[in-house]
């Protein structure tokens, strides 16, 4: 579907009152959480009824942004999620293109056969499940689509609350412009943000230097006492157990951007943070250059995401993970000596 179909569609859908909820998905980042407060503050501006959700809790350096306060979690309020789901026209899917992404909104939205559209940024969307879809894997993030949307309605419909949430959404998934930035458009999108009235020196306060003493800590040890460093795959592997995470208090949040910093290192292709949570093994994995982390997250990690960043979660113990990941990389280790 072309983005011209795309607006059409929408335009279609849009132009009688309707009730919509608006999802992002699971362990929602900047740009979840971004994209679904723009795209439901432009939704409400044009008279819709509106419900946002998220499966589970966000950051607290992301509960600063505007109508943050008015996204349903689930797992605290499943009957009014619930409500607004059974309510539903439609279903809007942002930043996410899997259902299994969705948590424990997952198994809801199964039940209900409700009419679904989607904006999202990932790989591998079944295009097919959607009323209409805007999904483009080479923008910086779902937020610059939402942009998108907010202009193709007009300029008028912006304001500094829109604006200040889609510029998070972009700051946070390209990592403050350091990746993800393949188009002028992502700047053109930028300054038209700033002139609404974000302020990108205020938002880079908000979301990066409000670490607590135990957070900084955490990331300390992890470089110092956990990076595994692979010469001969050009990767580092960092792992925290729940004993060391709560070892320095660990809040949701606080193992965010850990992953990055073995990139640093000029000979480094990959790197890895595996974490342990309630039960699972959290996989986060960031690459340089044509090496995907998408491949290898969705073959053996039952994950996938991006070229440069993506996820996976594996039910087994913190041992059996990292010895899965030692036994894969010889596969990849041509590719990654390559780059
Ligand atoms: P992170 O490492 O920050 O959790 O995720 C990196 C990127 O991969 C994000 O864009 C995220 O949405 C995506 N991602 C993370 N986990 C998964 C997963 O389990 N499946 C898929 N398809 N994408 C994921
Ligand atoms: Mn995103």
């Amino acid at each position: 579907m072309s983005k011209t179909q795309f607006f059409q569609t929408l335009d279609e859908v849009l132009k009688t009152p309707k009730r919509i909820a608006v999802v992002s998905h699971v362990n929602p980042d900047g740009d979840a959480i971004g994209s679904s407060l723009a795209f439901s503050q432009l939704l409400r501006k044009l008279g819709h009824d509106v419900g946002v959700m998220v499966s589970n809790d966000f950051p607290e350096f992301l509960a600063w942004m505007p109508g943050a306060s008015t996204i349903h979690i689930y797992d605290k309020e499943a009957d009014a999620c619930n409500q607004i789901l059974d309510r539903a026209d439609f279903v809007v899917m942002l930043d996410f293109n899997h259902l299994s992404r969705a948590g424990l909104i997952q198994d809801k939205l199964k039940s209900l056969e409700i009419k679904k559209i989607l904006i999202d940024h990932h790989r591998d969307p079944n295009l097919e499940e959607f009323v209409c879809a805007l999904s483009d894997t080479q923008v910086s993030s779902t937020s610059e689509l939402v942009a998108e949307t907010v202009l193709h309605f007009g300029e008028q419909y912006l304001d500094e609350s829109i604006a200040t949430n889609i510029l998070v959404g972009i700051v946070t998934d390209t990592g403050s412009f350091a990746h993800s930035m393949f188009h002028p458009q992502t700047f053109t999108i930028c300054a038209k943000m700033v002139e609404w009235s974000a302020s990108y020196n205020q938002i880079h306060q908000l979301v990066y230097d409000t670490f607590s003493e135990d957070r900084l800590r955490l990331l300390g040890y992890a470089i110092s006492n956990k990076m595994e460093v692979l010469d001969e795959y050009a990767s580092a592997i960092i792992s925290l157990n729940k004993e060391e995470l709560a070892q320095f208090h660990y809040q949701i949040g606080d193992t965010e951007g850990i992953v990055n910093y073995p990139l640093s290192m000029k000979k480094m292709v990959m790197s890895v943070l595996v974490t342990e949570r309630q039960g699972v093994i959290r996989l986060s994995f960031r690459s340089k250059g044509s090496f995907s982390v998408h491949e290898l997250a969705q073959k053996y990690f039952n994950g996938g995401g991006h070229t440069n960043a993506a996820g996976g979660t594996l039910s087994c113990s913190m041992e059996d993970a990292l010895k899965l990941l030692h036994q894969v990389l010889p596969e990849y280790q041509e590719m990654l000596v390559q780059q």
